[in-house]
């Protein structure tokens, strides 16, 4: 084993961002900030969407895995990490660009669409226990066998810093920006975001948004100590899982960046998801469309000025997108959802 690299450890900077940024291009797309008139009608603001569901894999994740990637060793034989699914995807796009051999560890809870596209790209997929602490055990005891390098899903400052550039990207687009809603799960995405937000624009408010259904940030932020939750079945699957026992920078970072929490339920993502397809004509997965559950429910105040949020990603399966659009009820686990009709 080699010596700990000091950087590792550290918290990212606005720098390691605009290093990310340059890092990335090429790999992961620029994409659009979009405005929404039907949402923008409802909040009574202007509301734009920043669309990662376009990007390659389906999702922004692709920006912290380049990045962290590009980092490895020449020397590197290959790559593990644990996934709710969308990570995994994005470093095993990233992997097979460098031809590094790539093992994706997921729980059983992981969709199916988001396995097979993940083998798509070439990488070994493991499925290990039910939860994404089963998971990680499994990304651990392979790291520990020797020969990978770990990729975490979001405690790393490569993998934060790239995700950051989407701050970077929207402020640039629109420096008048008054708030940002960003889904929230392991906090990757909302630390690197917030932190070259606020660095660029202190004023600017950021809100992290997460299901109910086991809302680790959450509730580690108020506890100021990484919280384990029971992971169940979520129409946001990708933002299931804790925060790690050993978190070292995105509960700090997203305890000191980000405003405020929100919760939203399965009923509102649902909803969500209909207004996105209905209005906007976008196919997005459960746990981007937080941010837009949130608006809906009437719980965010606000400031005045315009509004964006992350559409974080695409890769739903889509036989349970159909079911969602057309109404019909979901078995989820213990729960059933009941359906609704858009508009009924
Ligand atoms: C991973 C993911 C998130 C949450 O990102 P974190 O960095 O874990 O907070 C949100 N949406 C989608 C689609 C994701 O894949």
């Amino acid at each position: 084993m080699t010596a700990p690299n000091p950087a590792a450890t550290a918290f990212p900077t606005l720098a390691d961002v605009l290093d990310a940024q340059r890092v990335i291009r090429g790999a992961a797309d620029n994409t659009p900030l979009v405005p929404s008139p039907h949402l923008s009608s409802r909040a009574g603001r202007e509301v734009l969407l920043k669309l990662e569901n376009m990007q390659p894999v389906g999702a922004f994740k692709l920006r912290g895995a380049v990045n962290a990637v590009s980092r490895l060793p020449g020397d590197c034989p290959g790559v593990v990490c644990c996934s709710t699914g969308n990570h995994g995807r994005g470093v095993a796009f990233a992997a097979r660009a460098r031809g590094l051999r790539a093992v994706i560890c997921m729980s059983d809870l992981v969709p199916e669409a988001k396995r097979a596209g993940i083998r798509a790209l070439g990488a070994e997929v493991r499925i290990h226990g039910t939860s994404q602490d089963d998971a990680q055990d499994e990304a651990t005891r392979l790291v520990a066998a020797g020969g990978l390098a770990e990729i975490s899903p979001f405690d790393d400052p490569h993998v934060i810093a790239g995700q950051g550039t989407i701050g970077i990207e929207m402020l640039a687009a629109r420096p008048d920006l008054a708030t940002l809603l960003i889904p929230l799960s392991g906090g990757g995405l909302a630390a690197g975001i917030a932190l070259a937000a606020k660095t660029i624009n202190p004023a600017i408010r950021t809100i992290g948004i997460t299901m109910d259904r086991g809302a680790a940030m959450h509730a580690s932020i108020r506890a100021g100590r990484p919280v384990p939750v029971t992971e169940v079945a979520s129409l946001a699957d990708s933002l299931g899982g804790g925060i790690g026992p050993d978190n070292r920078l995105t509960l700090p970072m997203c305890r000191d960046l980000l405003d405020e929490t929100i919760l939203v339920t399965e009923e509102e993502i649902r909803d969500a998801m209909q207004v996105l397809f209905f209005e906007d004509r976008i196919v997005a997965e459960g746990g981007s469309v937080v941010g837009i559950a949130a608006l809906l429910s009437g719980r965010l105040d606000l400031p005045a000025g315009p509004l964006a949020t992350v559409i974080t990603g695409r890769n739903c399966d889509m036989a349970k997108f159909a079911a969602i659009m057309a109404g019909e009820d979901l078995r989820m686990g213990d729960m059933i959802l009941k359906g609704r009709h858009y508009g009924a």
